[in-house]
């Protein structure tokens, strides 16, 4: 048995009286079906409202398919009492009533301003938007919308609910004209501005929107999704974007006009010292390399050039600018290695220098516990777990009693 649903009629009522006409429980909730309610089910892209039954919470309102009838879900296994007193949650339904109210405004008023018909809505706690039917729209022509949208606020216009057959529904220059074409249509007009068939709940003067602020726009093959925020939601969105352009001019000790250019400027600047420290850090690994090979042990006319950094010290691209440093002279072998959060091994050889970087490697990599390596005769690298300077060095020492072993 389908029940009466009030909120159509009036969508400020808040505490109503009903009878329980059918119960439905699974494990954990229970489901009534009233005679009457002014509970909103979700439905045409608005949500439920939230409240209680007889104090109960209510925390879902859905539509039963078969019959269409309205079923309120209370986290209880039941709920005995067959007459209730309902209580709608106000501040959610009327943010409900805002924004969706919201969205017709904004939907006649891209049409107006761009022939850009609406064909998606989505309103839920934390977004709410519509679908355009057009891939590109001027910056002008958005801002223009939503001039025109707030000037039919200000304008506080009437909004009434109409009743009418489907057969005068073809007749009237709706907006939208929903698929199902059976019995009644409800329809919303707002005064000479928008006529539309929707089952939401809406305010009864476009004045209580009070504002509307288009936020993003993001393409999506051939339609524009627009998010906006309306009344109370614009007011928490310009309140959290005014915070945070305060903190920033606070951070930058700047005028809020020139947070941007002060922001492109440091970036700027960032980017020239990266590219000075980059620079500096190749002198730098110019004079390590030099440094090794003086230090190297020599086997026969080989430097062998064996060094662990810590992660303080070289981070993994430099330890390859390091080892292609150190081989680009002849006759150097360089095994090298880097301590840390994650283990490195590097082994390389110049051209005319003996030994088989490939065969080194993996006994090297298997004390540091891991097997993801390997290479060619020149060169061989792999990554290890988190590990110590000593235990790298372990793996560096085993290396170097092989290679002795290979080119003696
Ligand atoms: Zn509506």
């Amino acid at each position: 048995m389908s029940s009466d649903r009030l909120y159509y009629q009036n969508a400020y009522t808040t505490r109503f009286e009903a009878s329980v006409v059918e119960r439905l429980r699974d494990d954990k909730q229970t489901a009534v079906i009233l005679n009457q309610t002014y509970f909103y089910p979700t439905s045409g892209g608005q949500p439920y409202d939230i409240g209680t039954l007889n104090n109960i919470p209510v925390c879902n309102v859905t539509i039963r398919e078969k019959d269409a009838a309205v079923l309120h879900w209370l986290d209880i296994a039941d709920l005995w009492q067959d007459e209730v007193s309902g209580h709608i949650n106000w501040a959610r339904r009327f943010d409900h009533m805002q924004q969706h109210t919201g969205q017709h405004i904004l939907s006649q008023a891209f049409i107006q301003v761009a022939k850009a018909e609406t064909v998606g809505f989505h309103l839920s706690d934390n977004t709410l938007t519509i679908d355009l039917h057009t891939s590109k729209l001027s910056p002008k022509q958005v801002e223009d919308a939503e001039y025109l949208a707030n000037q039919i606020i200000w304008q506080n216009r009437p909004i009434h609910i109409r009743n009418v057959s489907s057969v005068q529904a073809k007749k009237l220059p709706l907006r939208k004209l929903p698929p199902m074409h059976e019995g009644k249509l409800r329809l919303i007009e707002i005064e000479q501005f928008d006529l539309t068939a929707c089952g939401g709940t809406h305010v009864q003067n476009t004045g209580e929107v009070g504002v509307i602020k288009i936020v993003k726009l993001e393409r999506q093959n051939n339609q524009l999704r627009v998010s906006f925020a309306c009344g109370q939601r614009a007011l928490h969105d310009y309140r959290l974007k005014n915070s945070i352009v305060n903190q920033l001019s606070a951070e930058l000790t700047t005028g809020i006009d020139e947070i941007v250019p002060s922001v492109q400027r440091a970036k700027e600047e960032n980017k020239d010292a990266r590219r000075r420290l980059k620079k500096q850090q190749g002198q730098l690994l110019f004079f390590e390399a030099k440094s090794l090979i003086e230090q190297a042990k020599t086997i026969g006319k080989t430097a062998v050039v064996t060094r662990v950094f810590n992660p303080d010290e070289i981070d993994p691209g430099q330890l390859r600018v390091l080892g292609s440093r150190l081989t680009q002279n002849d006759q150097v072998i360089a095994l090298l290695g880097l301590a840390g959060k994650k283990s490195q091994l590097l082994f390389c050889r110049s051209k005319d220098a003996p030994g088989e970087m490939n065969q080194l490697i993996k006994p090297a990599l298997n004390i540091l516990g891991s097997a993801a390596g390997g290479g060619s005769a020149i060169m061989a690298q792999g990554g290890g777990p988190g590990t110590d300077r000593a235990r790298v060095q372990q793996a560096i020492d085993k290396a170097e009693r092989l290679l002795i072993g290979q080119i003696r």
